[in-house]
């Protein structure tokens, strides 16, 4: 069983996910659908944003980034080290793609910031 806080609202919904005999999982404690997807979503494959900074070329000041969607949990490690290998060269708009596919998740990192 695994307990977990609904971040879909700020209600703030304790959900208490788990499975049923069946092997369906059940979501307990929800308010509203939104909560029982996302129960399920955590329970099954959670996944997070993940934002950072990337070098630029002769510059000292970073890129900020951020994943266009969330990526699995397991892949962050992975995602922050292709971030630590990057530098970009200027100039830069917001929503770029910095690195596409990002370790492999499917998912491209995007710069957060105009730059250059
Ligand atoms: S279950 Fe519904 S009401 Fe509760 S925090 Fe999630 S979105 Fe909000």
């Amino acid at each position: 069983m695994m307990r977990m806080i609904c971040i879909n609202c700020p209600r703030g919904c304790e959900l208490e996910v788990d499975r049923n005999e069946e092997g369906e999982i059940v979501v307990k404690g929800h308010s509203c659908a939104r909560g029982i997807a996302y129960g399920k979503a955590e329970f099954e494959n959670p996944t997070r944003m993940v934002t950072g900074l990337v070098r630029v070329a002769g510059m000292r000041r970073p890129l900020p980034v951020k994943t266009k969607t969330a990526v699995p949990i397991g892949k962050i490690n992975d995602v922050l080290s292709a971030l630590s290998q990057t530098t970009m060269q200027l100039p830069v708009r917001i929503g770029d793609v910095i690195i596409p596919d990002v370790a492999g998740t499917g998912v491209d990192v995007v710069a957060t910031a105009n730059q250059g």
